[in-house]
């Protein structure tokens, strides 16, 4: 079993302004008594139901910490169904939070941890609409959702090609294997078998056991390597007439929604996408530059990410092979609900593949 994290961590973990939301701070008791759906919190964030939702203009750490996850949760009637605790929120999230960003990752932090749960969540009031609208259970949805927020849990900065290329101690934990994302879930899980952060204490045990082996699936549809097989699946299932009836479908759409809003960047306006490219090619860049001094073999892609039109290059290519027919395959599920994002990404491959040639 999982012990407690000690005292000493726990006092760490508050230093942010969730401390505001402590409800000992509220001058509240007994802890258990304080329900979030009792809370008046407002939302300051714009766009929080839509994909124009941008976390990098947040700096209202409340905002970005608890009330975006507050609001998404409470839309869906997640907080009244699993009767999920203020204090034990907040000290989930300042974990997470604290987890994604203790090595100063430049892209995979908690502004992409959130920025994903809020795509998912922008993905989901879309399906609502469509005839497919109970498709997936509350259940599934608080999975995906929670999947979203945590799928890049500790993220060591680095890709699985580099953590196997280095004999990591995560590479010969699980194998070659999904190393990252196994990682991701697995550490994400401990929280939710720790008490004090656990949110989930409402499950049964055979309900949480079943809610684990969502999760982890949700979170390893988001290994890249999956990305064609996922695709391919998705678009043959969904021809089928009797698509959701088996778990096996709830699974596949719930991988595509998760890898789809995994790539939330790219299907934004080109000014606010253009942050993010770069975020990512920051990351490459000192990776290949780190994989240079060590000896280790260097991905072609990452090279000369500092020259502009390289840059664009790889960014134009990208888009167009991988994240356009995945937000279009989405679409298309959606009854084109989601046409605006592809348009997007066409606008943004035009881009791109003018600067790379105007440079
Ligand atoms: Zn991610």
């Amino acid at each position: 079993m999982f012990k407690p994290r000690s005292t000493q961590r726990q006092t760490i973990n508050y230093r942010n302004s969730i401390l505001q939301f402590e409800p000992a701070k509220l001058g509240v008791q007994h802890k258990s008594s304080l329900r979030l759906e009792d809370l008046d919190i407002q939302c300051l964030v714009p766009n929080i139901d839509n994909f124009h939702f941008n976390i990098l203009v947040v700096d209202d750490m409340m905002q970005k910490q608890l009330v975006v996850v507050v609001e998404i949760l409470k839309y869906h009637n997640l907080i009244k169904e699993y009767d999920i605790p203020l204090d034990t929120l907040c000290q989930f999230l300042s974990e997470v939070e604290y987890k994604y960003n203790k090595k100063n990752n430049v892209f995979h932090n908690y502004d992409h941890g959130i920025s994903v749960m809020q795509n998912v969540h922008a993905i989901l009031l879309q399906l609502h609409q469509t005839n497919n609208s109970s498709i997936l259970s509350l259940f599934n949805q608080i999975a995906l959702l929670l999947s979203g927020l945590c799928h890049d849990v500790s993220h060591t900065g680095r890709t699985n090609t580099f953590e196997i290329n280095s004999l990591s101690n995560l590479a010969i934990r699980y194998h070659d294997r999904s190393v990252l994302e196994q990682y991701h879930a697995a550490k994400s899980l401990k929280l939710l078998c720790v008490p004090n952060t656990n949110i989930l204490q409402s499950l049964k045990s055979e309900e949480f056991r079943k809610f684990r082996r969502i999760f982890i699936s949700n979170i390893l549809y988001t290994d890249i390597t999956e990305h064609f097989n996922l695709i391919k699946n998705f678009e043959t299932k969904i021809l089928e007439q009797n698509f959701g009836s088996q778990d096996e479908d709830i699974k596949l759409l719930s991988g595509m929604i998760i890898h789809t809003s995994d790539f939330t960047g790219g299907a934004k306006q080109f000014e606010l996408s253009k942050q993010w490219s770069f975020k990512v090619n920051k990351k490459f860049e000192q990776q290949y530059e780190l994989e240079g001094k060590l000896g280790y073999p260097q991905l072609p892609y990452m090279k000369d990410l500092n020259n502009l039109s390289v840059m664009a290059k790889q960014e134009a290519g990208f888009f167009k092979f991988i994240v356009r027919p995945l937000w279009q395959s989405m679409s298309k599920y959606l009854d084109n609900r989601l046409q605006k994002q592809v348009e997007y990404l066409d606008e943004k491959i035009q881009k791109w593949e003018e600067i790379a040639n105007s440079e």
